[in-house]
């Protein structure tokens, strides 16, 4: 604030302007110092990071995509759920006809693809419980498409929508999971893969349409859905 006269000076500012200028310098002074609550640990409390995937965990994207994608295109072949197979859908309808990739593709890079989405069931009463659990911090994190129009803000809305504006805190979109910390993520993708080769996450795989017919590895555990024990689980990783 003392530089501010010879700031006029030199930029040879009028007195109005420089009063301006000097509003401005204490509005940014005093806002940077305005404390935000921060969620601090007890000592010697060790607290959960739990990681919670959206899409095939809380939002129902198969189900949704099957609706759109036979509401489009009603006189193409489609695939039922149980006969889902494969984390990526489009590869999946690519393999019927080529050109199906691309239709499929379509459906989920349409505006409201993702906002339309039906909560799983049981998913979004799940994670306002563990919210709610004593020396737990739950984060949502989920992989936005790289067609960016509509999706990441689509999440975002998804998120306020079901689980409550101050839940954007706790929102991560990435397309890397293994560069993001955290004690467990629960995901439906069999296979995450990124610039970490050692996540410092346990990734439990969730049970989706596309994956139940796969064999996890020996030391890989899975939640069945939202009525499969995941207090348990998330008690196992406070031993
Ligand atoms: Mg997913």
């Amino acid at each position: 604030m003392t530089l501010l006269p010879g700031i006029t000076r030199f930029l040879r500012l009028d007195r109005k302007t420089a009063r301006q200028i000097s509003a401005h310098l204490r509005y940014f002074t005093e806002i940077s110092s305005v404390e935000v609550p921060v969620k601090m640990p007890h000592s010697g409390s060790k607290r959960l990071r739990v990681l919670v995937d959206m899409d095939g965990v809380l939002a129902d994207f198969e189900g949704g995509f099957l609706k759109k994608y036979r509401a489009k295109y009603p006189d193409e072949p489609f695939i039922n759920l149980e006969d889902r197979r494969g984390f990526w859908v489009s590869t999946q309808y690519g393999q019927i006809r080529n050109d199906l990739c691309a239709k499929a593709i379509s459906i989920w890079e349409s505006k409201n693809f993702f906002i339309e989405l039906d909560p799983l069931p049981g998913g979004v009463e799940a994670v306002k419980e563990m919210s709610k659990m004593k020396d737990t911090d739950v984060f949502i994190c989920t992989s936005p498409i790289k067609h960016y129009s509509y999706c990441p803000f689509e999440k975002y809305a998804w998120v306020e929508k079901h689980l409550g504006y101050e839940f954007l805190e706790h929102t991560i979109l990435t397309r890397d999971k293994t560069v993001v910390s955290g004690d467990i993520l629960i995901d439906d993708k069999p296979d995450i893969l990124g610039a970490e080769p050692s996540p410092t996450w346990e990734h439990v795989l969730f049970t989706a349409c596309h994956n139940k017919h796969l064999q996890p590895g020996p030391a890989q555990r899975r939640l069945l859905s939202w009525d499969d024990d995941w207090r348990g689980l998330l008690e196992s990783k406070r031993q």
